[in-house]
């Protein structure tokens, strides 16, 4: 296969974050500040931050900074709650260009105030923003004093947009999580038989399926960071023995702070597909080490795999000659997702991420066919000329990625935002399946038209689409 032609990047300066899987592995750029100018869809640092936080279910979520910032909330990534749902409000102290000359420390103060007395809440994230950065308000001041004040955790999270990007902002985020967790002296803590799931935000409830799979091998899930977690679980989190990681773009630097602070060992794992998912659970059977648990694993895995890997087998057929293009946030997951991807007959070939790191690249790499693209922090305009060169008919993304696969005319599976049903486990496995089959081999696509002025290399639709490599 010939390389694809990087010459064609419509910014030059991409070069080093983008090649095609060849002989040689060249070293990526990565897990570095984006380019100014590229429309990177790595996005700011409350977002990276309000992300991982957002899930704590009876927290107030107050963002300081003009009502814009504000308009990221609990509907563009719908996590589910057992209790309560406090959450899902977006407060905002909505500054003003009057607050901007003058501070708008005052103003924060008196609506920690109002929301106390409104809501009653045990703990307040407090969100800085660019605005926020740039006057230098005292976040950790007005937060210290309004803590003291009402008697309650009052956490500033330091998340100005400008002030790198969504890794700097899970970074914040992880940083005010383990201003939580108590005792803060490892000696006393008294340690049982359970575990922290780090980076699954319950969205569809995927926290509960893992959690009954845990329950059956007799062992407890703590909390999980940070789906359907609340103020009184999260300080909790120092009594368990081990904590798995899913989502290790979001939740790796608070796995390491936790081992290096409360001596917690931590783990990688994947619930996405059959064969992550049965390993996953063999692990920290495993871990944990007693025959009987480790027997119940077993139990477990034949059974789920009995009922649903034929179902899982059964859509090869149907799938066999598709290719996906892969683009989400973390290296971990797009690992997962290739071999999720070849449980059912699809080949992958363009896979990015927005925060993978270089050993994740390297697996990546190891996993995919000669040819495949890999490229870090894409853009829009990037991952449309290698989602049509590459003749994928699927892209797996997030919520900003949708509209560029429909613009395209190819299908789209959201593996982030808003969907509705678990992607995670056995469960999710099937449901992912079944979902890859009923949006690439919709009817819907045979309709689409590539417009008139399109590129040349825009030649046809998803179906018909010939592979062209300059
Ligand atoms: S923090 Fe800055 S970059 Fe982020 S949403 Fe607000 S203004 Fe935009």
């Amino acid at each position: 296969m010939k390389a694809v032609n990087l010459l064609e990047l419509p910014v030059e300066e991409r070069k080093e974050s983008i090649y095609a899987k060849g002989k040689q592995k060249p070293n990526l750029k990565c897990d570095t500040d984006s380019i100014a100018g590229v429309v990177s869809q790595r996005a700011c640092v409350y977002c990276g931050a309000r992300v991982v936080l957002n899930p704590v279910t009876d927290a107030v979520h107050l963002v300081h900074g003009p009502i814009g910032c504000a308009s990221y909330t609990w509907d563009i990534r719908g996590a589910l709650s057992s209790g309560s749902d406090l959450y899902r409000f977006s407060f905002s102290t909505d500054l003003k260009e009057q607050d901007v000359i003058f501070g708008g420390e005052k103003k924060l103060a008196l609506a920690i105030d109002e929301l106390v007395l409104k809501y009653n809440p045990k703990l307040v994230f407090v969100y800085s923003t660019c605005i926020v950065g740039v006057i230098g308000d005292d976040l950790e001041m007005v937060c210290r004093v309004a803590a003291r004040k009402h008697g309650i955790d009052v956490i500033p999270v330091q998340s100005s947009g400008f002030a790198g990007n969504k890794s700097a902002g899970y970074r914040a985020a992880c940083d005010a999580l383990l201003r939580l967790i108590e005792p803060k002296n490892k000696k006393e803590v008294k340690k049982s038989k359970s575990l922290n799931y780090l980076g699954d935000f319950n969205l569809a409830g995927e926290v509960w399926i893992i959690k009954s799979y845990l329950r059956e091998m007799d062992i407890d899930m703590n909390v999980a960071f940070t789906g359907d977690s609340s103020c009184a679980a999260l300080k909790t989190a120092a009594k368990a023995s081990l904590n798995i990681v899913q989502c290790t773009g979001s939740m790796f630097y608070l796995a390491g702070k936790m081992e290096q602070i409360y001596g917690i060992p931590y783990m990688n794992i994947s619930f996405l597909g059959l064969e992550d998912t049965a390993e996953s659970l063999r692990k920290i059977a495993k871990f944990f080490g007693d025959p009987e648990t480790m027997c119940k694993a077993e139990e477990l895995i034949e059974r789920e795999i009995n009922a649903n890997g034929d179902i899982v087998r059964g859509y090869r057929e149907k799938l066999r000659g598709k290719k996906a293009a892969v683009y989400v946030g973390g290296g971990f997951k797009a690992i997962s997702l290739i071999k999720q991807f070849r449980e059912i007959g699809i080949d992958v070939v363009m896979v990015g991420t927005q925060t993978g790191r270089q050993e994740e690249y390297d697996t990546i790499n190891d996993l995919v066919d000669e040819g495949t693209v890999i490229l870090d922090d894409a853009n829009p305009a990037e991952l449309e000329q290698f989602i049509v060169k590459k003749g994928a008919h699927l892209l797996v993304g997030g919520v900003k990625e949708r509209p560029l696969a429909y613009k395209l005319g190819v299908a789209f599976i959201d593996h982030n935002h808003d969907r509705k049903h678990p992607l995670s486990g056995f469960v999710g496995a099937v449901n992912f399946a079944e979902e890859v089959y009923s949006t690439v081999c919709s009817p819907v696509w045979r309709f689409t038209q590539v417009p008139a002025d399109a590129p040349d290399w825009l030649d046809g639709n998803a179906g018909k689409r010939e592979i062209i490599i300059a």
